[in-house]
């Protein structure tokens, strides 16, 4: 579960400071998709950062399964980020000459013991995670050989290597066309109710909003229509 309580973050702005995310509350409960609206520089990504604990709230409480991170030491976020976030960022960051099933296992390098039997767990559980978004038979293609779509579920798929409890997707439909936007969302609906997350999904589509669970709509940062109570 994520929980955000009356967070407020700014940044420093010349002389002055912008905020951000103003006073913000939302809760997004394990098998839900949470829908994040709201114009370009409306606080959208800021709220994201937030509940990926990437950066710190001037004020306010950020909760992960009932973790206050704000007394968690860096290193002690850092191990919460690895265990319990997954995060799909806005730019695809997928790294150029690695296949699609490398670009999932390498997480698995990223700050743990690299033992024989680790690695094929991590192999496993890469070959499992490509089939559950469709790309089984795409598994050793590097990206140039994916398309936008394709790509996408990749990150999607990276996301979920350590099995997160919170998933956060950043505007995962921007680049692509509405009936290959329509999918990405329809998988991520899917893999939220397998996987049991937490997702709050980034989008300024509102076609996909009555898809989900509930939906918060931005507007400088602050929430103009509150999420519909999830029962
Ligand atoms: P959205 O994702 O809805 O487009 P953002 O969260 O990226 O909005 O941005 C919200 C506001 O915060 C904007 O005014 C933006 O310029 C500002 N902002 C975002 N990130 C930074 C940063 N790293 N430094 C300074 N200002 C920032
Ligand atoms: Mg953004």
């Amino acid at each position: 579960m994520i929980q955000l309580q009356n967070v407020t973050l700014t940044f420093p702005d010349g002389e002055s400071r912008v905020t951000a995310v103003d006073n913000v509350s939302l809760t997004a409960r394990p098998g839900t998709v949470t829908g994040i609206t709201g114009p370009s520089g409306s606080g959208k990504s800021s709220v994201l950062a937030v509940a990926a604990t990437l950066i710190r709230p001037d004020s306010g409480q950020v909760l992960i399964d009932d973790v206050d991170t704000a007394r968690l030491s860096a290193n002690e976020a850092t191990q919460l980020r690895r265990e319990k976030v997954g995060i799909v960022f806005q730019q695809s960051n997928l790294i150029p000459s690695l296949t699609a099933l490398e670009q999932l296992s390498v997480m698995n390098e990223l700050g743990q013991s690299h033992s024989r039997r680790n690695r094929d767990a991590a192999a496993e559980r890469a070959g499992v995670l490509l089939q559950a978004v469709g790309l089984q038979d795409h598994r050793d293609k590097r990206p140039h050989q994916l398309s936008g779509g394709q790509r996408q579920r990749v990150n999607i798929a990276r996301a979920l290597m350590n099995d997160p409890s919170a998933l956060l997707v950043d505007e995962p439909t921007s680049a692509l066309d509405q009936e290959r936007g329509a999918s990405i969302i329809e998988l991520i609906l899917q893999l939220t109710d397998d996987l049991n997350t937490s997702t709050l999904l980034v989008t300024h589509d509102l076609v996909h909003l009555p898809k989900m669970h509930g939906s918060v709509n931005l507007v400088d940062g602050r929430i103009t229509a509150p999420a519909p109570a999830i029962a």
